[in-house]
């Protein structure tokens, strides 16, 4: 089984994946992992990636589509994985399905975690006024930043997704365990 969790920053996606990796022996790829490694490891990709994460730009497609794309080959691929953080351009959800097809794959759901912003942004807030300091305030500015970005260049792609009758859409903003129930009981029948 072969899955993508969607959603806005702060929807929860990390947990959820480590929930399903757990849950049904997936491999859980984000990308965002992969290049905060990158960067810890000062790699080429890590040298390329680092200030546009820092900016809270995105990285360039053809960058991010070659890490999937040699992460999908690794053996603890072959029984499905759970793909966080990706694709988040239409360019990508397109070079995905190009490299999956090469395969022999495909994806067999899109999980939507769907948020209400502005309470999103409340919880951030209300953290960081207590703990105070500038630095939370940062967090503040990032998400809004983040969230622009989500709109203007991920959200693009839930149509691809419709279109196809893969993308299965769930309320984030209830307890992380009934979040989870909802996405087992959205995933495929064969799963
Ligand atoms: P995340 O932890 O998924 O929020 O990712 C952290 C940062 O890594 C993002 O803000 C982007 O700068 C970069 N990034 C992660 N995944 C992608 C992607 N699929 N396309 C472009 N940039 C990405």
């Amino acid at each position: 089984m072969n899955l993508i969790l969607f959603g806005p920053p702060g929807a929860g996606k990390g947990t959820q994946a480590a929930r399903l990796k757990e849950a049904h022996g997936l491999a859980h790829l984000s990308t965002g992992d992969m290049l905060r490694a990158a960067v810890e490891a000062k790699t080429p990709v890590g040298k390329e990636a680092e200030a546009i994460m820092a900016a809270g730009k995105l990285v360039s497609d053809e960058l991010i589509c070659n890490v999937v794309a040699d992460r999908i080959e690794e053996p603890d691929c072959a029984k499905g994985f759970i793909l966080d953080g990706f694709p988040r351009t239409l360019a990508q959800a397109e070079a995905l399905d190009e490299m999956l097809a090469k395969k022999g794959k495909s994806i067999d759901a899109v999980i939507e975690l769907t948020v209400d912003e502005d309470e999103l942004i409340r919880r951030i807030e209300g953290r960081a006024a207590e703990s105070g300091g500038a630095r939370a305030d940062d967090n503040v500015e990032t998400l809004k930043k983040r969230l622009d970005v989500y709109h203007a260049q991920t959200a693009p792609v839930l149509p691809f997704y419709r279109e196809k009758g893969l993308l299965r859409s769930i309320d984030g903003m209830q307890s992380m365990d009934a979040v989870t129930r909802a996405i087992e009981a959205a995933l495929p029948e064969a799963a």
